[in-house]
């Protein structure tokens, strides 16, 4: 077993077991706090054009259903001065597009350098073409990144936003530190600061406990906000989360009955939407 801090370690594990059966030794390498930085250094891009660059690990937020803060650690961030290097050196090779990666990027702040300084930042690097940055937290998101979208040339006009669900009774027990109020008007700041900007989102339906008038509440926040596309999960539980230990769960067939509704909701939104 070797957790996702110390993968750095698996040239050294793989030399130590190449003559031995698997069976015949146990490997257990999960106490690493951070990745070290030449782990990002690697120079291999399995696309041509475009790299994902990962700002920060982890995870502090605790949201009820996630194992992310347990398995991978709390929230660090990697220098900005690491991060503008690595994308310098894949442009280098020829990358043109990068992705900033984090579990909850708007939350970067580091070295006096948070998220919407970062993107400048990155935006100014020449032979750059095309900036993505994924995924986004409505309790950190905010204006400044908003402008950062819609004034950054290279910037991807396209915000991912998930809402997770309509209902505040839901919202509150999945830990999610935001109403579905706080959430609608998260949108209206964006659709009025990046005119034609694309908004998309996550929903989990079936949360333990929901009520059927909780789940239309959902579907009712999706048809105020049309998203363009929306990644729909059935609730599915985490061993060792705080949601896991809620003993009231909706049959599955129910689940079921509620991600085809949804589903079949947004379909038709992104359809209309496309046209
Ligand atoms: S859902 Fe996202 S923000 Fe919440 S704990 Fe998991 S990784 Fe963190």
């Amino acid at each position: 077993m070797v957790g996702p801090q110390d993968i750095h370690k698996l040239p050294e594990i793989l030399g130590k077991i190449k003559n031995k059966s698997l069976l015949e030794r146990k490997i257990w390498e999960t106490d690493s706090k951070l990745r070290p930085e030449k782990i990002y250094h690697q120079q291999f891009y399995q696309d041509k054009q475009h790299a994902f660059i990962v700002i920060s690990e982890g995870c502090s937020n605790f949201c009820s259903y996630c194992v992310v803060p347990y398995v991978r650690g709390g929230l660090r961030h990697r220098k900005p001065e690491d991060i503008l290097n690595e994308i310098k050196t894949a442009i280098s090779h020829g990358i043109s597009k990068v992705t900033l990666l984090g579990q909850n990027v708007n939350a970067y702040r580091e070295a006096g350098v948070n998220f919407a300084k970062l993107l400048e930042q990155v935006n100014s690097l020449a032979g750059l073409k095309e900036i993505g940055f994924f995924t986004s937290h409505p309790k950190d998101a905010g204006q400044d990144i908003f402008k950062a979208i819609r004034d950054l040339e290279k910037l991807a006009k396209t915000l991912h936003l998930p809402v997770q669900s309509g209902a505040d009774r839901i919202l509150k027990l999945m830990n999610r530190g935001y109403t579905a109020k706080d959430y609608l008007a998260l949108v209206d700041s964006y659709r009025k600061i990046v005119k034609d900007g694309k908004l998309t989102t996550d929903v989990i339906v079936g949360f333990p406990t929901e009520t059927q008038e909780e789940f239309e509440e959902t579907c009712a926040l999706f048809k105020k906000v049309k998203f363009n596309s929306a990644y729909i999960f059935k609730y599915s539980s985490r061993p060792g989360t705080e949601a896991a230990k809620i003993c009231e769960t909706l049959k599955p067939e129910e689940i079921e009955k509620r991600h085809k509704k949804i589903l079949d909701l947004q379909r038709k939104i992104s359809k209309d939407l496309r046209q």
